[in-house]
């Protein structure tokens, strides 16, 4: 048997990045800027050249950088604000922490993510903002989500925090990075995810001038020039070593993409022949960068086998068990119905990948997978 698998090991990237990493966190110690230093900018130049948007403002987390976006978008109390009800709960959580009201829309059983449909069925004279999220790491169906919001005058926070990198193509061919196709998007830096720092750190990205100047001064206490604010803002920074380590490991972040496509790809082909587990699905219109590789296991078997993976010794996590609707704290907000995210909360379960995964271990973690869903002894 081999050792133990994690779903994450931060631990062998660290020590591949070791000296690059430690020399570029010294120099900001030596520089002694540690918040809104030099290497912030220098980050947020380097970041928006590889996404190829405008503006990438730093944050002090992915959560944040919703809230932000938000409260640039001059939103009254009251009004609406569409959000899936099958992901992590940033965004509809900000959007009730302004007093704006978050409305659950179902999402696509094969893609997990929310869906035009889904959308024009919670629509009402107060929606005013959609925010797509672009789930494990591959984009929502943007081009039709764009057209409801022309249609209807909404504005699109992208929460682009699994999906960094993941390019979206619309039917014209025009290609754009996920975080960058809508009003304004969203990403985290937590450690986890596929660009992470080693601590919180977020962002937001916008090709509008305007937008981003607000966002950057709501960031910052709603202030331009010290001592002056202008508006109501947070205190909300990328401090100065966060950027710094982000900044070695963004030259990677291709490499590390193709990485986790690679072991994406060798999990695909493993359970081709596997009728119980069902692949994630890849959209024609979206790369996917592989935030999760998460399977559906159906008929209630889901839990049964996350068990004997752990006996055999291999991590996995269900994102996200509950749907968000059930939460308790969004009780006072149930005002729709959305059974394919339940169903999806009882039956998705995420593997192992991350890029120094070896294909050795993904093709032993497939292997095991399809022993437990026959329920055979390890
Ligand atoms: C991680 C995550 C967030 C929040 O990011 P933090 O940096 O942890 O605040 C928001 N939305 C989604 C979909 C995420 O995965």
């Amino acid at each position: 048997m081999m050792t133990a698998i994690p779903m994450l090991d931060l631990k062998n990237q660290y020590i591949t990045l070791q000296s690059e990493i430690n020399a570029a966190i010294q120099n900001v110690l030596y520089s002694s800027e540690f918040i809104r230093g030099g290497i912030v900018r220098e980050f947020e130049q380097n970041l928006a050249n590889q996404l190829n948007v405008k503006h990438a403002i730093g944050t002090a987390n992915g959560t944040d950088a919703l809230q932000i976006a938000l409260m640039a978008l001059n939103l009254q109390p009251s009004d609406e604000v569409i959000v899936p009800d099958f992901t992590f709960i940033s965004p509809a959580e900000t959007v009730a922490l302004l007093g704006l009201t978050p409305v659950f829309a179902d999402v696509d059983y094969d893609t997990f993510n929310i869906t035009a449909d889904s959308i024009k069925k919670v629509l009402t004279k107060r929606t005013k903002a959609i925010i797509p999220v672009h789930l494990f790491g591959q984009c929502a169906d943007m081009e039709s989500i764009l057209q409801i919001a022309r249609e209807h005058n909404l504005f699109v926070i992208e929460d682009a925090c699994q999906s960094i990198n993941a390019d979206y193509t619309f039917t014209n061919k025009n290609t754009i990075k996920s975080g960058c196709i809508g009003d304004v998007g969203c990403t985290s830096f937590f450690p986890s995810k596929n660009l992470g720092a080693y601590g919180d750190a977020g962002a937001v990205f916008t090709n509008n001038d305007l937008l981003a100047e607000k966002i950057r001064a709501i960031a910052n206490h709603g202030s331009k020039i010290r001592y002056q604010h202008e508006c109501i803002g947070i205190n909300s920074r990328l401090d100065s070593i966060q950027a710094a380590i982000l900044n070695v490991k963004l030259k990677y972040l291709d490499k590390f993409t193709t990485e986790r496509q690679n072991i994406a790809n060798i999990y695909d082909s493993e359970f081709a022949d596997c009728p119980e587990i069902k692949i994630p699905t890849r959209n024609s219109q979206s790369t996917h960068v592989f935030h999760q590789y998460t399977v559906k296991i159906q008929g209630n078997k889901r839990d049964e086998i996350r068990k004997l993976m752990n006996e055999r010794g291999i991590a996995t996590a269900v994102y996200y068990p509950t749907a968000l609707h059930q939460q308790p704290v969004f009780e006072p907000f149930i005002n729709s119905q959305c059974p394919i995210s339940e169903t999806l909360s009882a039956e998705v379960l995420s593997l192992p990948i991350f890029p120094e995964l070896t294909h050795e271990q993904a093709k032993y973690i497939a292997h095991e997978m399809k022993k437990a869903c026959r329920f055979e002894e390890a």
